[in-house]
Order: C-alpha cells, then structure tokens, then sequence
C-alpha cells in the first residue's frame, strides 16, 4: 500500500461526515476524505456502485462521454445524498482542458451561464473554480488526469481544478490560487489535495510533447515504466503548489490506470469519469 492510501485509510471515518443512505442496490460513492481543516471537507468517488452499465459501469457522473443521461443523473444524485448535509447543489464545469477559473456563486450558475440545476448538468467552458458558499459542492470530472482540491477554511474559500497534461502546462492550478487569493485566501493557509491520477510510470508522451510540459511545468519530467519519456503530473503540480507557497499538500496517490476501482480513459479508451468533490460546512 502506498503512503496517499495509507493516509486516505487514516482519515476516512474520523473526518468523514454521517452518511445519509443511499438508494437500494448501489452502493455510497466516496473513497475517503482529507485534512482540509475543520470547515471544509473533500472526497474523491469511485466506480463502484452507481446505475451506470457497459464500459461507463458503475458510478460514472460524466454527462459527456455518451453513457445514458437518465443514469447520470441518478449517479449524481447518489453523490448529491453522500456530500449532505449541507451542499443542495453539485457544480460540473464543461472541463476543456485549459486554465480559466470561475467563481460558483451559492445559488446556482447565472442565467444564462449553464444548465444546471441540483445534480448539475453541464457548467461555463472552465477548468476550475471556487465558491465561498456552503450551498454548492464543486465537482471536478476524472478518468487519468488530477483533480485537485483547494481550501483556505479561515477565507472561507474552497476551489477544485481538473488538471492533466494540458491544465498541469497551462498552469491551471496556479490560476486557481491566484484567483483564491485574490479573493481572500493566503497560499500559507491553503491546504491542497491531489487526487487519484495516472502516475509517471505509466503516463508515457512523445519525447517532444514531454519535452514541452516539462519546459511549461518544471518537476514533471520523468522516465515511465517502459524507459520512455513521461510526465508525472502529481510531481509537476507540487512544484507548482511548492512555488506559489501551498506547502501542506495530500496526496491520494492512487494511479488510475493501476485502480480497477477508478476510471481510467488510457487503460480503457470508452469508459466513465469519477470526482473529486470539495465543498464548505457550515
Ligand atoms: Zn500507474
């Protein structure tokens, strides 16, 4: 077992809210929480569980990859009953691979802005936000790259970003911090989670695409499993918390395309996304 597993055991049950039950015949989502101070709490789900058949099979909650809407909806809904108390909304970005940040106000995206509603159905073209309300939990959809997960309890301010290898260059992350402390956040005082991921060993690029990242996003330059040039997003993203002054980083180390729990788009091509979720208590 590795140490972000050990650490994700040793937090589930003392952080980790009641839960309020679940439908008959699916199973709770959620593989743990984090240390992310007291007034904010974070849960990455899993595939286990849920409605969803086929390759999307069990918890998917992505609306994008063709997987049948009505059982998303209830695989969101599942989400929305194990995030409670609390939260009456879940907020999905439509995730684009790049680095804009927005703001999720507590009532719901504005008019005009998405369709969304309680269980979300789509958001503002982003790959990040952040929200100082209670009312919403923020959703960051996943099958190999990072969701990361932000929180300045003191600020009141907890953020989520979808990094892969496109957000890790551009730099999402650091918008998001940028963005949070322009808001009120301190970096000393966030803490910061990084999720399930694809892990350098087997997260092999093109010698020049690896180059590039590298270049972009120094720290996430590595040799994969097969001796080919690779990136590791967990280390570059690090570097790039470490750099902005996000010293206390967790880790759920565990690699998708390693995870029979996780979805994973390299290992299995068709197939669905799991969450990284983050949201204030009251
Ligand atoms: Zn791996």
């Amino acid at each position: 077992m590795r140490e972000g597993q050990r650490a994700a055991t040793g937090a589930a049950g003392r952080r980790w809210p009641a839960s309020r039950g679940t439908r008959a015949g699916a199973s709770p989502p959620g593989t743990g929480a984090f240390a992310l101070g007291s007034g904010a709490r974070g849960l990455f789900t899993g595939r286990p569980g849920g409605c969803s058949a086929g390759p999307f099979a069990g918890l998917n909650l992505s609306a994008a990859v063709g997987d049948d809407p009505a059982a998303v909806r209830r695989n969101r809904d599942l989400v929305l009953d194990q995030v409670a108390p609390g939260p009456a909304w879940l907020a999905w970005l439509r995730q684009v691979h790049g680095a804009r940040v927005v703001y999720v106000p507590g009532g719901g995206w504005p008019p005009g802005s998405a369709r969304a509603g309680p269980g979300g159905d789509g958001g503002p073209p982003a790959d990040a936000m952040f929200t100082d309300s209670p009312e919403v939990a923020l959703g960051i959809l996943v099958a190999d790259c990072a969701p990361v997960l932000l929180a300045d309890p003191a600020a009141r301010l907890v953020g989520a970003a979808h990094a892969g290898r496109a957000g890790l260059a551009l730099g999402v992350v650091p918008e998001l911090v940028a963005a949070m402390t322009a808001a009120g956040a301190q970096p000393g005082r966030i803490r910061a989670v990084i999720g399930p991921a694809i892990c350098g060993g087997c997260y092999e690029l093109p010698a020049a695409l690896a180059a590039r990242v590298s270049a972009a996003a120094p720290g996430s330059a590595c040799v994969t499993r097969r001796g080919t040039p690779g990136v590791d997003l967990r280390a570059g993203l690090r570097a790039q918390l470490r750099r902005l002054g996000v010293r206390r980083v967790s880790d759920d180390a565990r690699c998708t395309a390693e995870s029979a729990e996780l979805f994973s788009y390299r290992r299995d091509g068709t197939t669905g996304r799991f969450a990284g979720l983050i949201w204030l208590t009251a």
